[in-house]
């Protein structure tokens, strides 16, 4: 084996792990090559296909020439698509390499060392990460599951200081499906209007997996715009994150600075992945409807399985497609003191992954994403009732 100790971290990366939930997810695949029977609830990406007009249109436009640099924004065509829905003209949208990239893109133009970025905890494991790889400080508001994960206007107020650069809000939230309401979001664009320094960075990649009212944070403040950052993509409502198309929708300053960093970084996105895109958004969107329908049917069974365990509590999310029960009780009862072991016991002993709920920054939770066909979710939760409760699992495992 070749010796890299010589290798040194730059100190902006010196606490950068892998991802949690990618740690998870290899380990998971690492038991079932050893043959182990696993079942993993970890992943979030639909377990539907992508839908084949879209995998057409890629072919086609691969057979048509499209394989060269695209223009570093994105395809004109596609752009003027995003443009249309969102009400807005092509110089105010970017398309990067999935939604990520997107958030990459925005804090590399936008920090400086130091600068601090609001973030609502739990938060999708990615947000603090790319901050600190940007040079900037997360800041982290902790939500308790009582005020249904959702930062309330007065904590918001109180974070903001003169350092603060973004604040970034998910609604419906990874790893909580927590959504905030149109009160809820005039309250925080209340406080916003005050802070005229602050950015506001909005995720909504899940809000076609919504099964409640949803709301969008432009909607409500669209006086806001000059400042905000809007992020989506087809990933996750299309079933296409392989294909790794994202958008962000922001003032023209802000998209070009962030073409600047993307122009450096990967030159574009793929240019039949955003074909494909394109089909996806121009195409018949009926199967939206029906995949709703079935994640909506499988969370209220996820939900009404996990609140029947003893020491297990889970309010019923309203969109995405995760579930993030306290399972602090059963923790305690079964000689726990933190999550991340309990997860780990869970996979050595019955054979389930799920993500500890402090990779999102709560501790004493966990998450299970019912991506996963009804049988898989069965499983899983017949091995985490087997853990908890002590009794035998029917399964091999
Ligand atoms: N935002 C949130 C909240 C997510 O959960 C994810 C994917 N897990 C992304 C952004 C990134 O999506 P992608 O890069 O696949 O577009």
């Amino acid at each position: 084996m070749r010796n890299f100790s010589t290798f040194q971290r730059a100190q902006r990366i010196q606490s950068l792990e892998i991802s949690e939930i990618v740690q998870l997810s290899e380990k998971a695949a690492s038991l079932r090559a050893q043959g182990k029977d696993i079942v993993a609830l970890s992943t979030g990406e639909p377990d539907f296909p992508t839908p084949a007009h879209i995998i057409e249109a890629a072919h086609a436009a691969a057979l048509d020439g499209k394989t060269k640099y695209p223009p570093t924004l994105g395809i004109p065509e596609l752009r003027d698509e995003i443009a249309r829905r969102a009400k807005v003209t092509r110089s105010e949208v970017i398309v990067s390499t999935g939604a990520k990239q997107v958030l990459a893109n925005a804090m590399f133009a936008s920090l400086d060392p130091g600068d601090e970025v609001i973030m609502p905890a739990p938060f999708w494991t990615s947000y603090s990460d790319i901050v600190l790889l940007a040079s900037g400080t997360p800041v982290v508001l902790p939500c308790a599951m009582e005020n249904g994960f959702r930062a309330t206007a007065q904590q918001l107020d109180a974070a903001i200081t003169p350092r603060t650069r973004w604040v970034m809000l998910n609604s419906p939230s990874n790893p909580t499906g927590a959504i905030y309401t149109e009160t809820e979001l005039l309250g925080l664009a209340q406080v916003l209007r005050r802070h005229q320094h602050v950015q506001i960075l909005i995720d909504e990649i899940y809000d076609q997996l919504s099964y409640a009212p949803f709301t969008s944070f432009a909607s409500v403040a669209p006086d806001l715009f000059d400042r905000m950052l809007i992020v989506n993509g087809v990933s996750k409502a299309y079933a296409m994150t392989g294909w790794r198309i994202g958008w962000g929708i922001g003032p023209a300053a802000m998209i070009s600075a962030m073409g600047a960093v993307q122009g450096q970084i990967t030159s574009a996105a793929s240019s039949i992945s955003q074909a494909a895109a394109l089909a996806a958004l121009t195409g018949p969107e009926d199967f939206l409807e029906k995949r709703r329908k079935i994640f909506k049917a499988r969370r209220d069974m996820v939900v009404d399985r996990l609140n029947a365990l003893p020491g297990v509590t889970c309010p019923r999310p309203e969109g995405a497609f995760y579930v993030f029960p306290d399972v602090r009780g059963a923790m305690t009862a079964k000689g726990f003191d933190n999550c991340a072991t309990f997860c780990a016991a869970l996979l050595d002993q019955v054979g389930l992954a799920l993500v500890p709920g402090r990779a999102f920054g709560l501790p004493g939770h966990l998450r299970l994403s019912y991506a996963y066909s009804e049988a898989e979710l069965q499983a899983g939760l017949d091995r985490l009732e087997a853990f908890i409760t002590g009794s035998r699992l029917s399964v091999a495992g």
